[in-house]
């Protein structure tokens, strides 16, 4: 009989987020999952579903009972001639990676991170950059999802259709996720060139900078009109490694999380720290060859608060001016660097913020040195209103303030969706707070 855990606190990465399940299980198969759904049902709990907990908002957290999918980590199939691979739904990116090395794959693109799960990244709509990616759910060609009843159900473009556009990007409310399968790529070599530039030559040459590097993303320093760009592309060139620039970057992020402590009692050291650290670590240029997935990976070193929303690309610089002059006309108004700006290919998942449209994200940061909370309330806000004005659709994984009535309007398919889940999950067992906030 499957044994559920008391007493086990959930925390996100960024420990910013947190829950105590009442009872919190680690199956080992599906025949367990089907014994802890049979559980919950008795007693009345709901379940939730995790991958890594990397999500930085409460999608991932409850009360009741918590499935961790870490030990259904398997690749179950590696397709060389279609160049596709079937995984356990609580595999990690980093595990994936590696593995698909070794059959000389690998994913078209990446988030930032790969501790993170294959269910779990699709789940909230993960995505990089490169205008001519899509988001991580558009890698995906099948699934399977085990439902509230029991049943496993296959899903792709030509079994369960629908259920499969929803699926793609599930929100962990339509099932238990046992198994994707990603379409791969030959695995390859990127080239990545950092530079400086200013947010006015970006802004005025966008199209010039998504035309000439495949994976084409900037950095923007609030309070300045620095920028770094950042190219990366398929390269043949062999793998180089700057050992002073890593450590530099080292050095420099624990001088940054010192000084930004320094200025939670100064918050006008906000704009003077943005700017020595665009001329400390990004005011030269910087080039580095690796395995695709170490180029896309890079380390977010310390906890922070963030805000990602997905806007139509053609209201890219409207919309980053619009920021910029907030904070320039409300001085009390302090953003940390940087403003990551992104770029992906519009999609046909009926719940991706890309859904029939090119899209910028704009993600915007506030850290919590040492753990300290800095205000961002009405960064937050000023952000969320711009993002609002110009069509903006949230990170699913990030934390916003929509609620049902906004993703109806957002969303054209949201009732599609919700159709489907009310049908997959008609006593909401996979609900939570997060999702509450979503559907009802
Ligand atoms: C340091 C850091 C860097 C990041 N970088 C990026 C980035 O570059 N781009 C980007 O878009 N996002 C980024 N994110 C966000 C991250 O990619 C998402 O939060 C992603 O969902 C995390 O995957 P996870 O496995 O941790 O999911 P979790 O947070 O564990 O779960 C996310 C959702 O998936 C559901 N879920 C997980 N597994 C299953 C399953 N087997 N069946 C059903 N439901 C399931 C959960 O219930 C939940 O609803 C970053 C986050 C951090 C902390």
């Amino acid at each position: 009989m499957v044994h559920g855990q008391g007493g086990v606190k959930f925390q996100n990465w960024a420990k910013t987020y947190g829950s105590s399940p009442e009872l919190y299980f680690q199956p080992t198969s599906v025949e367990e999952i089907r014994e802890i759904l049979d559980m919950a049902r008795q007693r009345d709990k709901r379940v939730k579903v995790v991958g890594g907990g990397h999500s930085p908002s409460d999608i991932a957290c409850t009360d009741d009972f918590m499935i961790q999918m870490g030990k259904m980590n398997r690749v179950l199939k590696v397709d060389k001639e279609k160049q596709q691979v079937t995984v356990e739904g609580g595999i990690f990116l980093s595990d994936l990676n590696v593995e698909l090395s070794k059959h000389g794959l690998a994913l078209a693109n990446l988030g930032a991170v790969s501790e993170v799960a294959a269910a779990g990244v699709i789940g909230t709509g993960t995505h990089n950059t490169g205008i001519r990616h899509g988001i991580l759910p558009t890698q995906v060609v099948a699934l399977t999802l085990l439902t509230a009843s029991g049943e496993i159900l296959e899903c792709s473009e030509s079994v369960n259709a629908d259920i499969f556009q929803a699926a793609r990007l599930h929100l962990g409310c339509l099932g238990v996720v046992l198994t994707v399968t990603f379409q791969c790529v030959p695995q390859f070599h990127l080239h990545e060139v950092a530079f400086p530039s200013t947010l006015t030559e970006v802004l005025d040459h966008l199209e010039d900078h998504l035309k000439r590097s495949q994976y084409f993303r900037f950095l923007w320093f609030p309070h300045s009109e620095n920028v770094s760009v950042i190219y990366q592309d398929p390269t043949n060139k062999l793998p180089s490694s700057s050992a002073s620039w890593v450590w530099d970057y080292a050095v420099g992020y624990y001088l940054l999380e010192f000084l930004l402590w320094i200025s939670t009692f100064m918050p006008s050291l906000v704009c003077w720290i943005n700017r020595f650290f665009f001329w400390l670590l990004f005011s030269s240029r910087v080039e580095n060859v690796a395995i695709s997935y170490k180029i896309f990976n890079y380390e977010c070193r310390f906890k922070q608060h963030v805000q990602d929303w997905a806007i139509p690309i053609e209201k890219t610089k409207e919309a980053l001016l619009e920021l910029k002059a907030a904070l320039e006309n409300n001085p009390k108004v302090v953003a940390h660097y940087p403003v990551e700006v992104r770029f992906a290919q519009g999609d046909e998942i009926w719940l991706s913020p890309c859904f029939q449209r090119d899209s910028c994200y704009i993600n915007i940061i506030m850290y919590r040195p040492y753990g300290k909370n800095v205000p961002r309330l009405n960064y937050w806000l000023t952000y969320e209103g711009i993002m609002k004005k110009h069509g903006g659709r949230p990170h699913w994984a990030k934390a916003h303030s929509c609620t049902r009535k906004d993703f109806e309007k957002m969303y054209p398919a949201f009732p599609k969706f919700c159709s489907i889940r009310e049908k997959l999950d008609p006593t909401g067992i996979f609900l939570n707070t997060y999702l509450e906030k979503v559907f009802y």
